[in-house]
Order: C-alpha cells, then structure tokens, then sequence
C-alpha cells in the first residue's frame, strides 16, 4: 500500500493538478482574505497556488506559485520543532500542552480556563508562550537565527517580510495582547514585550509555496539533522490542533497532519512520502485557507492518503 501511494505522488502531472486547482477554487470562492492586517488585506482572494515534494526530491506545482505570503500561524509549527530539537520534549511541554482547543485561535477565554498554561502550541496562546522562549537576545536576533536554520535545514528561502511586520505592529491584535498579559500573571511569560515582538516577526517570515512545501518535507521524511521523534511529535499535534477547531473534522475527511495561516498558506504532511503545500489566501470564518483544504481533501480522497488507512 505505502509503496504504490509514493508512486501516485510523484506520478502526479500538471494536468491533473489543474484540474483540482479549478474544482478548488470555484468551491471555494466564498473565501475572505483577511481584514484586520492592512497589507494582508491587498491578496487577492483568487490567488492559489500549489507545490507538492516528494521525498525523492521530486516536486510538481501549478498555480500562483510566484506569490509571496507570510507563513503566520503556519510558523507554529516548525518553533515547536525548533524548540524540542534545542530543549526537548519535557522542556518543552512543561511550556505548552498538547490537547486540541474547541474555541478560535485567539481565544483568551480557553487560556483563562486552563488557568495560563496554554493548551497547545498551534494556537496564539502557546505560539507567544513559545516565542518567549526561543533562542537568541532579542527579537530580531531570535526571528534572524530560526530563520536561518529553517533555512539550511530545508534548503528553502524564507526572509522576514519587513513590510507586512510593520503593518502587523501598526495593527497589533489586542486578543494577543490580553493573552500575553494574561501569560505574564500566571507566570508563563518571562518577557512580555520580546515575547510578542518575536511572534509578531516570526509569523511574518515570508516565502514562495515552494519553500513551504520545502519545510514540509523538513516533518515528511526522514532527515538525518532532525530527530524521528521529534518530527513525530510535531506531526501528531499537527493532526490534533493544526486546523484549530475544525481539526477533528478534517482529521477525518482528509486525514493528515495539516497546519493553517491566516496568510493563506497550508501545509499537509504525507509521512515518509512528500509535503503538500498551498497558498489561497481566501479564509473560511475559522481562519482556514478554504481553497487549499478543498484541494487537499480532492488530492488525498483521490490518491487515498489518509494516515489512517
Ligand atoms: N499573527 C496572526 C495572529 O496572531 C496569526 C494567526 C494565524 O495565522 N491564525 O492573529
């Protein structure tokens, strides 16, 4: 089974990916690009574009693949990575938990509830818990050396987007900050301000979907400088808390590890195959890249590549 599904993924064609792409995005057309961030605000709804690696090094694509967006919330996932690879698991999850949320990503009644220790690190509560904790002085030295090594280990081409940083400051969410003010009363912060400085540049660490797709591949395949474990891991709370509270319902009709950004993009792991990545900055009112699940749900129906069998 697993033998044949590799085969499929990389036998994709251009042509069978345009179609889906065209089914996706007429699905999907009732998605809105985000407001609250002005310069997110200029995407154009319609944009989709998508990159598929596979762990022979093989890729295919189709689409706006030349549109750059920040990864937002799609960061998440690889400073958890990050930090277990430095810290390790029971560092790590002494900061943050791993049980999924029903309640929006921004949610400060959900930290409230669980008396400051965020649930997970996939929503804002546990992404700037996670932020305060990286390694490196400051802030942009922090953004500066994660970028870095996402880079050289994935051999993608991220850069922090100085623009849209600017327009995320002039418009910084006041949700985050009651999280973070919130985070520092129960003790779970260190430092406030560097904490939401280092997330607000690190969620606009911006790229092509090629090098989303290239860091997928980071959590897809095997990788001699990561550890097995840790990909696991970070894959598992993936699975459970990526989609925030649609999670469960896409666990079960794409069955993937899958992570979402507001910016649009989405990333859904094929473990030891290859990473699938999207951009369409169109979102359902979760926040959720709506044409790139509905490809994603079309791609993984068709290639049967549901984890779960
Ligand atoms: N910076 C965004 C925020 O905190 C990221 C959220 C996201 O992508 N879901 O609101």
């Amino acid at each position: 089974m697993g033998v044949s599904v590799v085969k499929e993924l990389e036998k994709l064609t251009t042509t069978e990916l345009s179609v889906w792409v065209e089914q996706a995005k007429i699905q999907a057309k009732d998605g809105r690009v985000i407001d609250r961030i002005p310069q997110l605000a200029k995407a154009y709804p319609g944009w989709f574009a998508v990159h598929i690696c596979c762990e022979s090094g093989k890729s295919i694509s189709f689409g706006d693949t030349a549109c750059i967006f920040p990864l937002m919330s799609v960061i998440k996932t690889f400073s958890l990575l990050y930090l277990l690879e430095h810290f390790g698991a029971e560092t790590v999850f002494g900061w943050v938990g791993v049980e999924p949320s029903d309640a929006p990503f921004n949610s400060l009644e959900q930290l409230v509830s669980d008396r400051g220790y965020p649930r997970n690190s996939m929503i804002n509560s546990g992404a700037i818990t996670l932020a305060d904790k990286l390694p490196g002085k400051d802030a942009t030295q922090r953004t500066l050396l994660f970028c870095q090594w996402l880079n050289q280990l994935a051999g993608c081409q991220l850069w922090l987007d100085e623009v849209m940083l600017a327009s995320v400051r002039l418009t910084r969410s006041t949700a985050n900050e009651a999280i973070a003010n919130y985070l520092t009363e129960t003790g779970y912060l260190e430092n406030l301000e560097t904490a939401l400085d280092t997330y607000e540049q690190i969620c606009c660490i911006s790229g092509r979907v090629e090098d989303l797709a290239l860091l997928g591949k980071l959590l897809a395949c095997e990788n001699r400088y990561l550890s097995s474990q840790n990909r696991r891991i970070v894959n598992a709370v993936m699975s459970i808390c990526g989609l925030y509270e649609a999670s469960a319902e896409f666990a079960i009709r794409i069955g993937l590890p899958m992570k979402s950004g507001v910016g649009g993009g989405l990333i859904a792991i094929v473990p030891s195959e290859g990473a699938i990545a999207c951009y369409s900055p169109g979102l359902d009112n979760i926040g959720n890249p709506l044409a790139g699940l509905v490809f994603v749900e079309a791609l993984a129906q068709e290639l049967q590549l549901s984890i779960f069998g």
